[in-house]
């Protein structure tokens, strides 16, 4: 693979774009904006560059082109993330390229292929026309069938083996991508989907990862659903169904339909229903909503009608009330699940999507309707029930709102309610913490916040240089990379008493020194969004109370510093040392006193 395939890639793709279907950017400026994917914040300091086409993070220093974005926030390696962004670009990659391959791409292409042969035996094989008909009688129609490549795996112990051979994957690999099955007895492997409807289940790019199979036969052989085992490329709790078909539309709706089954979401989509997708019957987990949180924070609950619908649905809820989305349970009126109800009347089904019902409404009806209020005991059940939940929401004003109703409702006041609470989150294994999907990475310290912050406000305001060069020496910053490009910086504007920047950066380009000609970019970056309508005054000023938090920061460390051989100076008392004992409490003296100036 030749450089020139990265950069037609990323000449094809806009970097917002691209970022756009991963997390939510807001427009600033000429930039974007947004909370930071990597580290946790309020305030969002992760911004994107569409002119210069970067991103980068200003509270933990990440940062990067598209690529790295990738790699990243999806955990791959650059192969991974080559094949993400080159289908993005429409770019077509040579397989045989060894750049390409990694372990888990060889899992992909095996997958691609095996669900291309059992769509193509459901579409083509005489052995497969029960299974056409089955389908038409469920009212799966053939554009369904082909957008979500339903397949079927023959009734056969070897057939897909044998086919994946002859592609050349080694029988390890067949195995790992979790299609065979090892033999109990002896050696050798055997096929582990046989005779039933196969459903694809793809990544949120489209990459096939896994099968869901249902068996057609009447008589019970074995459980009606069985699926992909966990993969290298298959991690059930980071996959629902149907997200790489619905992702845009979750989008534009600003809200997704989550369903149980794989039917119950084609049938959605088959009636224009797009926004929809399935939990495959799990709880969704934290790492679901990670996923859904891309697109949006609204979730409509659509499970089925029977009780277990209603405990996977609960559970699922409560991930999702600690990570403050706001979250709609959908009664069906009529059908026992989605599939259908939406075949009965989709309008009807339409209709309980509208008229959905904020979770905890839900629940608290529901509850409700299980207990006699006029009864003491009825009253001490509800509480023991809806406080466990209400514990749970993340939304300090939600809580208090539901809290009250609670109280209302059961005739108890809101006090001793609390300190139900208080008693419940002190209890061992009770749920404190509130559950945080990043935290990966940490926020960068204060004072190279401070450094990045100075260097910024001069490059951005280059008329300022000199009152930095007068008062300021590189080793102030206490960050390499800043020092470096202060340095570099001193000796431009000393040589040419004036500054600009292309010149600047073209130079350290031509000394090799790219990674700072790179981190000029972060630096303007970071100057058009927090400092490009400063007036001059507060510009000076600005400039000077960094200079003077940098210089205090590094005086206070050589402070310490001298402190602790004080210590152990003391402690060894002879009379060779005194003379190094002297000296260092001058200097410690010396220091103290600039310090003093500084404040
Ligand atoms: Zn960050």
């Amino acid at each position: 693979m030749t450089d020139s395939t990265i950069e037609e890639i990323k000449n094809r793709l806009d970097i917002v774009e691209v970022l756009q279907e991963f997390i939510q950017l807001r427009k600033s400026g000429a930039n974007f904006k947004a909370p930071c994917p990597f580290h946790n914040e309020k305030t969002p300091s992760f911004m994107v560059s569409p002119e210069k086409q970067i991103w980068h993070c200003f509270g933990c220093g990440e940062g990067g082109d598209i690529f790295g974005f990738v790699m990243k926030i999806e955990g791959v390696e650059f192969p991974e993330a080559l094949r993400i962004l080159a289908k993005k670009a429409g770019v077509e990659l040579r397989r045989e390229d060894p750049a390409l391959q990694n372990k888990r791409t060889r899992l992909l292409d095996i997958c691609k292929l095996t669900a291309a042969y059992y769509h193509k035996v459901l579409l083509e094989s005489p052995k497969a026309e029960f299974v056409r008909e089955y389908l038409k009688s469920r009212k799966i129609d053939p554009d369904a069938i082909e957008q979500f490549k339903l397949g079927y795996s023959p009734d056969s112990w070897d057939f897909l083996f044998e086919f994946l051979k002859k592609k050349e994957y080694s029988e390890e690999e067949i195995f790992l991508a979790g299609l065979t099955v090892k033999k109990e007895k002896g050696v050798g492997y055997y096929d582990r989907f046989r005779n039933r409807l196969m459903f694809p289940i793809n990544d949120i790019h489209g990459n096939t990862v896994g099968f869901g199979a249902r068996t057609l036969q009447k008589e019970e052989q074995g459980a009606k659903y069985i699926n992909s085992p966990e993969t290298l490329i298959y991690n059930k709790s980071h996959i629902l169904y149907g997200l790489d078909q619905a992702k845009t539309s979750i989008r534009k709706e600003d809200s997704v339909i989550v369903v149980e089954g794989y039917t119950d979401c084609i049938s959605a989509h088959q009636a224009g229903i797009t926004n929809v997708v399935a939990s495959s019957g799990t709880a969704l987990t934290e790492g679901h909503l990670k996923l859904i949180k891309r697109h949006t924070s609204n979730i409509i609950m659509a499970f089925d009608r029977d009780a277990a619908g209603a405990e996977a649905a609960k559970r699922g809820i409560e991930v999702a009330l600690m990570q403050e989305m706001n979250i709609k349970v959908l009664e069906l009126l009529s059908g026992k699940d989605p599939d259908e109800a939406i075949k009965e009347n989709k309008d009807a089904f339409l209709k309980a999507v509208k008229e959905a019902k904020p979770y905890l409404q839900y629940y608290f009806d529901n509850t409700f309707k299980n207990f006699d209020l006029s009864r003491v005991e009825d009253k001490k059940r509800a509480a023991a029930v809806l406080l466990p939940i209400i514990v749970k929401i993340a939304n300090g004003i939600e809580q208090s709102h539901w809290l009250k109703e609670l109280a209302k409702k059961i005739d108890v006041s809101e006090e001793i309610l609390k300190e139900r609470i208080r008693k419940t989150v002190k209890s061992p294994g009770a749920p404190v913490q509130k559950v945080t999907a990043e935290g990966s990475v940490k926020p960068i310290s204060r004072f190279l916040k401070i450094g990045e912050e100075l260097l910024s406000l001069l490059l951005y305001f280059p008329e300022q240089i000199s009152l930095a060069v007068k008062e300021l020496v590189p080793e102030y910053f206490i960050e390499q990379k800043q020092s470096f490009l202060y340095k570099n910086l001193v000796i431009y504007y000393t040589k040419k008493e004036q500054f600009n920047i292309s010149e600047f950066q073209q130079q350290l380009f031509s000394e090799k020194n790219d990674e700072s000609a790179a981190y000029l970019d972060i630096l303007l970056l970071l100057g058009e969004e927090n400092f490009s309508d400063l007036a001059e005054l507060s510009v000076k000023q600005y400039i000077k109370e960094r200079i003077n938090l940098l210089k205090r920061n590094v005086i206070s460390l050589k402070l310490k510093a001298i402190e602790q051989k004080i210590k152990v100076l003391e402690e060894q008392k002879t009379s060779q040392n005194q003379e190094e004992f002297d000296t260092l409490s001058q200097k410690f003296i010396q220091l103290t006193n600039q310090l003093r100036q500084l404040e």
